[in-house]
């Protein structure tokens, strides 16, 4: 697997982390490798599972040059890679909370995880609470003897609200519970959870890793004290990524650091314009001065990425569709972290104890590859159809 050139830096792991060619004749990518049945050499071997690889649900040499590179940018002890961003959010929480657990997960969070917390895991007698994104420290305050898992995601979905994470991670820890991250959107490059005490970091790898809008992935990385559990989660449930998914994922690994400057410098450049103007009423990303979350996103963050939201200065949901709808370069989509630039209309309603009146319609945006220009031009586009 990948040669120990002992510590580098992050740019040089995207390039060359996770496979060396002289462990497959020289090619410089490696082997996409298909399997459900991997033969053993002879009957003592197999009774004992006696090699490295045993069955296609246990790991190929290509999800382990992905998970190692993974493990390198996460600092992590073992990663797994699972189907989609979503399932990358659902097996761990599965691996890690019983029946009559407390979890506490922040109400900023990225919706369909609120979905399976609020069905399923209640379903399956959970006891889930929600907790405000600004909370730190003070969440000491909420946990239970029963509380397993803290979930955090920073910055929150679609206001981009910061965490405490250490303070988070401190106090979780002394009520014996395990702290989860869903990290998609710094990526391991702009923040890496495990070294602020978090256990388990999250990505949705259909995002930046991927970056074409044409994968679904999700990553799983855990430090020792978590990884045999994830593991043996994975192992049980079954939900393992298909070959063709994992190597594109690991073929956009190596150009993600050079797409995600771009996203980076674009957004912000865009982000300070926007700020400046009359019909925003203010602009959702925190590595603005003026974000609530700047303090923290400065001490912890080493850099921010592409999507982030405005809020319109006034109107409704008639405005909103009008600003989207005059939008030429934006398509109107779900999901992010592709080359191209996105906008939809954000929907808070499903947040309970962080509830805001922003004031006016709130839309994110994902800021891509095009020149900022067009982008800048696009939007003053939509801008303009709000006084029409
Ligand atoms: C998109 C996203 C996911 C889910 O990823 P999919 O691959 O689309 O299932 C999870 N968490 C966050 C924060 C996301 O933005």
């Amino acid at each position: 697997m990948t040669k120990d050139f002992g510590p580098r830096g992050p740019n040089t792991v995207l390039t060359h982390g996770g496979y060396d060619p002289r462990d497959y004749h020289g090619f410089v990518n490696p082997p996409v490798v298909h399997a459900s049945t991997v033969l053993f050499k002879d009957a003592a071997t197999m009774a004992s599972r006696g090699q490295k690889y045993t069955y296609g649900t246990r790991g190929t040499p290509t999800t382990d040059a992905l998970c190692e590179a993974i493990n390198e940018l996460e600092g992590s002890v073992g990663t797994i890679a699972v189907p989609s961003g979503l399932a990358a959010v659902t097996i761990p929480l599965l691996g890690f909370v019983s029946a009559c657990d407390h979890i506490l997960l922040v109400d900023s969070i990225y919706n369909p995880t609120r979905r399976f917390a609020d069905t399923m895991l209640k379903r399956l007698g959970v006891e889930v609470e929600y907790y405000e994104p600004g909370l730190g420290a003070a969440i000491a305050d909420r946990m239970k003897p029963n509380t397993s898992v803290v979930f955090t995601e920073a910055p929150g979905s679609n206001t981009f609200d910061m965490q405490d994470i250490p303070a988070i991670s401190k106090a979780a820890h002394a009520g014996g519970a395990v702290v989860m991250m869903d990290n998609t959107w710094a990526t391991p490059l702009y923040f890496r959870p495990l070294d602020h005490g978090v256990d388990i970091s999250i990505h949705a790898a259909t995002k930046y890793p991927a970056g074409h809008s044409d994968v679904l992935l999700g990553t799983v990385s855990a430090n020792e004290a978590c990884w045999e559990r994830l593991w043996d989660t994975y192992l049980t449930t079954g939900v393992c990524a298909g070959p063709d998914d994992v190597y594109q994922v690991l073929r956009g690994l190596r150009t993600m650091g050079l797409r995600l400057e771009r996203h980076q410098e674009s957004a912000l450049a865009l982000a300070r314009w926007l700020e400046g103007r009359e019909d925003v009423a203010q602009v959702l990303h925190p590595a603005l001065e003026s974000h609530p979350g700047n303090a923290l996103f400065k001490r912890d963050f080493k850099g921010s990425s592409g999507i982030f939201s405005i809020v319109l200065a006034k109107g409704g949901q008639r405005e909103a569709h009008a600003f989207l709808d005059a939008l030429k370069i934006f398509g109107l989509g779900y999901s992010w972290g592709g080359y191209e630039s996105l906008a939809v209309h954000v929907d808070l309603s499903d947040r309970t104890v962080s509830k805001k009146d922003y004031g006016g319609p709130v839309i994110r945006l994902q800021i891509g590859l095009e020149d900022v220009a067009d982008i800048k031009a696009d939007i003053e586009r939509g801008l303009a159809a709000l006084s029409a």
